[in-house]
């Protein structure tokens, strides 16, 4: 598998590869182009040449080695970086102390000047901004002492790249151009974190504290969203509505901490038990509220009726175990979120009224009476029993 194509690559890495590829290509038929002029001129001698098949043999590597996936990003940047910083210094040197005073220098000295800031964006792009200063900054310094010596000792000509001026002008703008790529790199950074934290308060917002779970809020929207869908593509969802039974004696008894800590272990038992695609909540205090997606009023029963005696085995405090109430209710044609989740409300406190630990299904018509026993999961065999 191509490993860029995993959700664990770093993002953007297939985009940064395209960029080393166009950028060693252009790099590629610049030199060449750079060569065929020296030899059209009649003036390119033994290591002007090799300096050019070097350059150009390198682009050629490059390329390829852009194009070659099996090669980490990481590998390729390197290898990119240290190969164009090395073949500019050679140049540089080459144009300034051997081939000098030969005119043909001229044109390999602005040939850098026009591509070397490239160099300064490519550390911004491939390291962290701090380091990325450092380097640019390393690499501004020998450049100024590899030009330096070359500007000192032709103080007095005119000719252009000669003398301190042209020198001066150079240094300053690499100086713009690394303050330039920090100022974006700051201000992306920035951006970054902003959107972090965007992204943790939109969680914050959406998530019970105390258990993790969705809150009441992140609840409803999500219900109202399903009853969108389900204007729109016609399929079931049902919702479980839960409470603890005599919840607050546990507080009474072992404090509210001993409380809380129960509703924590209630939420990883939701959490555990149910799927991917169904969402729990913490409704309200003591009670949660479980929307289950694609799924009809015979299927939430079942698992309604499994969550009941799981918690019934699992759920206990100092020995003691702790048991909820369960209403179940389904989508009908007309439903509005207010309907539906009455609908499990009343199912709910009916199982209360039986004594909890029992499953009961919602009323099929709300005008029947609030008397009406629903008789298929009645499941309490004993209410329960805590503290
Ligand atoms: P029932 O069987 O009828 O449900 O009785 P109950 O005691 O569970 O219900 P009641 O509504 O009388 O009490 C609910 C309690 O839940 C009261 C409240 O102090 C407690 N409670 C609500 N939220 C929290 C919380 O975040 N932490 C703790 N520790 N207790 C809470
Ligand atoms: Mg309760
Ligand atoms: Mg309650």
């Amino acid at each position: 598998m191509d490993p860029e194509s995993s959700p664990n690559a770093e993002p953007f890495s297939k985009l940064r590869r395209r960029i080393y590829f166009v950028f060693c290509f252009i790099g590629l038929i610049a030199s060449t182009i750079g060569y065929i002029f020296a030899l059209s001129s009649g003036e390119a001698d033994f290591i002007r040449q090799l300096i050019s098949f070097l350059v150009i043999g390198t682009f050629i590597v490059m390329t390829l080695l852009a194009l070659w996936t099996r090669i980490s990003l990481a590998r390729l940047e390197q290898s990119l970086f240290v190969s164009v910083v090395s073949l500019s210094l050679i140049t540089l040197v080459y144009a300034l102390y051997i081939e000098y005073p030969i005119p043909l220098a001229q044109d390999l000295i602005l040939a850098l000047l026009l591509w070397f800031p490239g160099v300064y964006v490519m550390i911004f792009f491939v390291f962290k901004t701090q380091k990325a200063v450092l380097i640019g900054s390393i690499l501004l310094f020998i450049v100024m002492a590899l030009s330096l010596p070359h500007a000192l000792r032709t103080l007095n000509r005119v000719t252009v790249f000669d003398g301190i001026t042209p020198f001066l002008q150079i240094y300053l703008s690499h100086i713009f151009i690394i303050l330039a790529l920090y100022g974006f790199a700051v201000f992306r950074a920035h951006g970054v974190k902003q959107q972090k934290i965007a992204q943790s308060f939109k969680a914050l917002a959406s998530t019970d504290a105390l258990t993790g779970l969705a809150n009441r809020r992140h609840m409803t929207d999500l219900l109202t969203l399903e009853l969108t869908r389900q204007e729109r593509y016609k399929h079931d969802f049902s919702i479980i509505m839960l409470d603890l039974d005599k919840f607050k004696q546990v507080n009474d008894v072992y404090g509210h901490d001993a409380g809380d800590e129960v509703l924590k272990q209630t939420a990883n038992i939701l959490k555990e038990s149910f799927r991917a695609s169904d969402t729990a909540a913490r409704w309200g205090g003591e009670e949660f509220l479980i929307l289950l997606p694609e799924t009809q009023n015979d299927n939430s029963l079942f698992v309604a009726e499994n969550l009941r005696k799981q918690i019934e085995t699992q759920l206990h405090y100092d020995k003691k175990r702790i048991t909820i109430s369960v209403g179940v209710a389904s989508f009908r044609a007309a439903d509005s979120l207010r309907s539906l989740v009455k609908r499990a409300d009343d199912a709910l406190y009916k199982a209360k009224s039986k004594g909890g630990n029992s499953v009961i299904n919602e009323t099929l018509d709300p005008d029947e009476s609030s008397e009406l026993q629903e008789p298929s999961l009645d499941t309490s065999e004993s209410p329960a029993e805590p503290a």
